[in-house]
């Protein structure tokens, strides 16, 4: 693997060559201190000292609303996807696992042409975080599930080559780049961090539910604000004169009307919903694919009006059987 070395004083101009490759996007933060992914028409704007963004990058891929096709008399068109080549620069080696966890899903057996036309469209730059006390990723502050990443170390950063778009980049670069001596990138432990044994059993009669449930109130910003959370709803709305719009839209697993089919609802409670959104998260999907779908960000717990932290059940989803609360 390649690695060069950028000295922070040439980051402007690194920028203006990112610029070449698409459109770019990067953290920024609001006045009000939120922090998002934005595009960077000042590069001033960049704030590379951010924690989390409140919206993940998942929106470049999954966008709120779409339209999938309109239909009339009988058939019906497929609408097109736009998906401009777009630069993201800044992203944590967390998001950066949301995403490798999405193309996961979407761009699996059954490829999703939306999301694909978007992601072979989208160029991915890391780089390296300082955790704080809402993160609970793995140990390992890099990743290799990006075109470059970005280590801070001194007066600037070292960047890995990790595709050849990547390699494309560090060459239209290298008028700003040195060479790093630095060791291989070590690569990122994407293993569920729960215990394989039992674990639908250990967490399903966990205590610890009831208490949440009395206390959530099924706003759902934890499901929206989560890079890995991909529900959605497919609505069709026809038009007075004939014919009409399929869309697809974020849905919410925390709703109450997200378990419902043909007047019967399968969570109806809060308790419900709550356990299914966490035991899809560990005990679903993840020892199907290998890739846990919590990737630690930390997004639910500071956004929960109501302080529900998940790290709580997978403490005691550690312990043995016999030692729950
Ligand atoms: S469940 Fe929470 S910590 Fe895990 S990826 Fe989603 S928002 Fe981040
Ligand atoms: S953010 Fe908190 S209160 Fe809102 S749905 Fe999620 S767990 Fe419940």
């Amino acid at each position: 693997m390649e690695k060069a070395f950028l000295n922070q004083a040439r980051l402007g101009e690194f920028l203006g060559i990112l610029r070449l490759f698409g459109e770019l996007h990067g953290p920024t933060v609001s006045h009000d201190g939120v922090a998002a992914f934005a595009a960077l028409g000042d590069a001033s704007a960049l704030r590379l000292d951010y924690g989390r963004t409140q919206i993940p990058p998942k929106k470049y891929l999954i966008p709120f609303r779409e339209e999938l096709l309109q239909y009339r008399d009988g058939s019906y068109q497929e609408s097109q996807t736009n998906a401009p080549d777009m630069v993201l620069f800044g992203l944590h080696p967390c998001d950066l696992d949301g995403i490798a966890y999405l193309d996961l899903v979407f761009l699996g057996d059954r490829p999703d042409p939306c999301y694909a036309a978007r992601r072979a469209a989208l160029t991915l730059i890391g780089i390296s975080c300082e955790p704080d006390d809402f993160c609970f990723c793995n140990d390992s502050l890099e990743t290799t599930a990006c075109d470059l990443f970005l280590t801070s170390r001194g007066e600037g950063f070292e960047v890995a080559v990790l595709s050849a778009r990547g390699g494309s980049i560090a060459s239209a670069a290298k008028a700003l780049l040195t060479r790093s001596q630095s060791a291989l990138l070590p690569t990122r432990d994407a293993s569920c961090p729960i215990p394989p044994q039992d674990p639908q059993l250990r967490f399903s009669g966990n205590p610890l539910w009831d208490s949440f449930a009395e206390r959530c109130v099924s706003c759902g910003a934890c499901s929206v604000c989560c890079p890995t959370c991909y529900c959605f709803d497919v609505r069709e709305y026809p038009g007075l004169g004939g014919g009409g719009t399929r869309l697809r839209e974020w849905d919410n697993c925390l709703f109450v009307t997200h378990g419902e089919v043909a007047g019967a609802n399968f969570r109806g409670t809060r308790l419900e919903r709550l356990r299914y959104r966490f035991l899809h998260k560990y005990c679903g999907f993840s020892p199907l694919e290998g890739m846990t779908s919590c990737v630690g960000c930390g997004r639910c717990k500071k956004v929960c009006p109501v302080q529900i932290d998940l790290r709580e059940l997978i403490e005691t989803g550690r312990q043995p059987a016999a030692e729950l609360p």
